[in-house]
């Protein structure tokens, strides 16, 4: 073993996003010795930057606003958007545990009233959390109850003992675990060499996500001969403004209240109440990689201000939404032929009335729930995004314990994964919400795990 040199605690989490905070509360809590590595030099990730999106089943707010709902129906759906490739033991794993995560909201008071149908769901599941909140919450009582938070302390390698995993180095202080590491250094949107080596095909979404999401923890437990799971299955997200800053996302799905996608030259080309993963390798196909949302004043009419993927206010604040009087004006102005965004737009009123097929098969407005909307009401408007790749679900092969497995399956001693990190949960596709109800999970999971071992 290398002598240690740095200091030694029970437990090291490797990232401050929600994972990594989840897992040092926890610790932390139950009176183990924790730290916790960053390599920023603030916390957060792309947890602090995300939507706040959880999916739960059985929730209060869904009882209250009588969604009928159930663990089964969730586990189902997970699967389904899956396509059959995620692992359903982990699946089944997060369905059991969501409890520790809705007492973790609990104690933050992050709940918000806010509760809708998104991608990959047939009922509303989607619960909007203020992550903030969340955050601050666990960062404050795990300081509290003594863990060690390093900012601007990235992990370089994994150290061994033999076969087993006692430490990181850093070139700001090794630092070692009797218990066990956590990797919760989140995923590689940020990395271009790994987008290119695992997903060519999408090495044209904008790079997005936090900004220290290099897939540094994937690649430390890869020296080690760690098994990897879904990572052809990465996918952009579509729905992002070209110009959005790093520090803020503009991510607007007015698809799924009742817009159409069309691309430059006014076509559709999909079932816009897909799953906006779906949508984002489908938009990459299209020329300029760019889909204008395009809708009337009762679609409008449904933004949410303050709720991410459905605030219009703000994107009219920003003066990403163009609006005009009629739809040839609304063309004139994207610098879409005006006659075809016309017949384009007449077509999908005729399916939307029923007088001809839709021909994508849309029947509904996200995942085939909700009822289809004519639009036909000014003003109209138009909002027009790309592909990010805002978050990259395959990564590292885990056991239901969070425990790292190799390529043959074997578990490597004193590791554990959660978060974006790792894959194997989400398959081909995305459910909104379950890449956060992940995160604070496995995190509240590998600490259970560490304090087991
Ligand atoms: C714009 C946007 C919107 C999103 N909206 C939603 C949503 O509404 N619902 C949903 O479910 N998902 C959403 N996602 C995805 C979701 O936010 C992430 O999958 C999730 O937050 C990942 O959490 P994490 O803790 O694993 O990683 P992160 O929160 O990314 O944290 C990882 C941390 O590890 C640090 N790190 C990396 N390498 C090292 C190293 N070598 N040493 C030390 N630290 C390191 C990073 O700097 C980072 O701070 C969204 C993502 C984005 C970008």
């Amino acid at each position: 073993m290398t002598t240690p040199s740095g200091r030694v605690f029970d437990a090291i989490i490797v990232g401050g996003g929600l994972a990594g905070l989840a897992a040092t509360h926890r610790l932390a809590t139950n009176g183990l010795r924790v730290a916790l590595v960053e390599k920023r030099d603030r916390l957060g990730g792309s947890s602090a930057l995300s939507g706040g999106w959880f999916a739960f089943s059985g929730s209060t707010l869904q009882r209250r606003a009588g969604v009928e709902d159930s663990d089964d129906l969730f586990l189902a759906d997970m699967a389904a958007t899956g396509g059959g490739f995620a692992d359903e033991t982990l699946l089944r794993a997060l369905v059991d545990r969501q409890a520790d995560a809705v007492a973790a909201i609990d104690r933050a008071g992050a709940w918000t009233d806010e509760l809708k149908v998104s991608a990959g769901m047939t009922v509303a599941r989607a619960h909007l959390i203020r992550i903030g909140d969340l955050l601050a919450h666990l960062e404050d009582e795990a300081v509290a109850a003594g863990a060690v938070i390093l900012t601007g302390h990235p992990a370089g390698d994994l150290v061994t003992d033999g076969s087993r995993v006692v430490g990181i180095t850093s070139a700001t202080g090794d630092l070692f675990a009797s218990s066990g590491v956590v990797l919760a250094s989140g995923g590689f949107s940020r990395s271009r060499e790994l987008l290119d080596l695992f997903v060519p095909d999408q090495a044209a979404a904008m790079p997005y996500g936090g900004a220290g999401n290099t897939g540094d923890g994937l690649r430390m437990a890869w020296m080690l001969g760690a098994g990897l799971a879904d990572i052809g299955h990465v996918a952009g997200t579509y729905g992002q403004h070209a110009e959005t800053s790093d520090d803020e996302h503009e991510l607007l799905t007015a698809n799924y209240l009742g817009a159409i996608l069309v691309n430059v030259h006014g076509q559709r080309f999909a079932d816009e109440s897909a799953s906006y993963k779906v949508l984002g390798s489908a938009v990459l196909g299209q020329p300029g990689r760019t889909a204008f949302q395009i809708f009337d004043a009762v679609v409008r009419a449904r933004s949410k201000p303050g709720v991410p993927l459905s605030d219009m206010e703000r994107l009219e604040e920003l003066g990403h939404l163009v609006s005009a009087p009629t739809i040839s004006a609304l063309g004139r102005e994207l610098g879409i032929p005006p006659e075809r965004l016309e017949r384009t737009v007449a077509q999908y009123n005729e399916s939307v009335s029923g007088r001809r097929d839709d021909p994508f098969g849309r029947t509904g407005l996200v995942n085939g729930v909700g009822s289809l909307v004519r639009l036909e009401t000014p003003p109209f408007y138009a909002y027009a995004a790309v592909t990010a790749m805002t978050s990259t679900y395959g990564g590292l092969s885990v056991g239901a314990d969070t425990a790292v497995k190799r390529v043959d399956g074997s578990r490597i001693e004193g590791l554990y994964a959660a978060g974006e990190v790792v894959g194997g949960f989400h398959g081909a596709s995305y459910m909104t919400g379950t890449a956060l109800t992940k995160a604070l999970v496995f995190g509240i999971g590998a600490a259970d795990s560490i304090a087991r071992s």
